[in-house]
């Protein structure tokens, strides 16, 4: 699914420069729960840019579901990152003047998948976070944990290869943290593969694998012993 060779990523801003990543090699498998922790600064989001396509690498190597994303125009990854990843983010990113619904057709509006399909698809994401009942709610009408199952439906829509969240329960209190990664556990025994930056040993206790960067390496890359399921 993911395969990171010696990547580098050095950020130059006039005479300064900074190597944020030291060479990360990494493999992901298909219907792999990665957690990605470190202190601030190891380059977790830098990594996490990369995976997303929203950055390229300085050096190195970086495959997803068979692309060789280095080799990509910014256009070309543009396209990839919509139809390959789904995103969820700290702070949820919905649009508060729309609909749950519409949030959650966004992407397939990009993608260019018709109408009907988009509304029957969007439904179904909804269903399976549970929120079939609030699809004409805005998203100043929902709680905490009801934003983040919004954009995990949102990330869901347009079938990806990949889910990537940065500090998906960052934001919310520790029920409703916990509700978040009991729908990332369902996700994930549906199939789905997900990589989540946590700075929590206890979310990262729900998935079941942890890479832990320092100083833009990967220092520590182990299974969880006894996964922690919720639900
Ligand atoms: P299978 O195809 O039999 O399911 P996999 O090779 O996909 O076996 O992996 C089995 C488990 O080992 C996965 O669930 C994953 O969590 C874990 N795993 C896979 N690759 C790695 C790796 N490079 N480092 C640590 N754990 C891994
Ligand atoms: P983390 O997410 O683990 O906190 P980052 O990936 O944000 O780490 O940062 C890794 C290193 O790269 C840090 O030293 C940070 O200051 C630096 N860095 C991150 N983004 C930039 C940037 N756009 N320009 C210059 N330096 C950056």
């Amino acid at each position: 699914m993911i395969k990171i060779e010696n990547l580098k990523k050095i950020y130059k801003n006039g005479s300064i420069s900074v190597e944020a990543l030291k060479g990360a090699t990494i493999e992901v498998k298909p219907k792999e729960f990665v957690s990605i922790m470190g202190p601030s600064g190891s380059g977790k989001s830098t990594m996490m840019n990369i995976l997303g396509c929203l950055d390229k690498p300085s050096e190195g190597k970086y495959e997803l579901g068979g692309e060789k994303i280095e080799e990509l125009s910014d256009g070309e990854l543009a396209v990839i990152r919509n139809k390959k990843i789904g995103f969820v983010f700290q702070s949820f990113n919905l649009l508060p003047r729309i609909s749950t619904l519409k949030n959650v057709e966004l992407p397939m509006i990009y993608a260019g998948v018709p109408p009907k399909e988009r509304h029957k698809r969007a439904i179904e994401a909804l269903e399976r976070v549970g929120l079939g009942d609030r699809i004409d709610h805005k998203s100043n009408e929902l709680s905490g944990g009801q934003r983040q199952r919004v954009a995990i439906a949102r990330s869901l829509v347009n079938n990806p290869d990949i889910i990537l969240a940065d500090e998906p329960t960052g934001n919310l209190d520790t029920k409703s943290g916990d509700e978040i990664m009991a729908i990332f556990q369902q996700l994930n025994n549906e199939g789905a593969t997900i990589v989540m930056v946590t700075h929590e040993p206890e979310i990262a206790a729900h998935t079941k694998r942890i890479i832990t960067f320092r100083d833009g390496e990967v220092v520590e890359d182990k299974l969880v012993e006894n996964q922690i399921i919720l639900g």
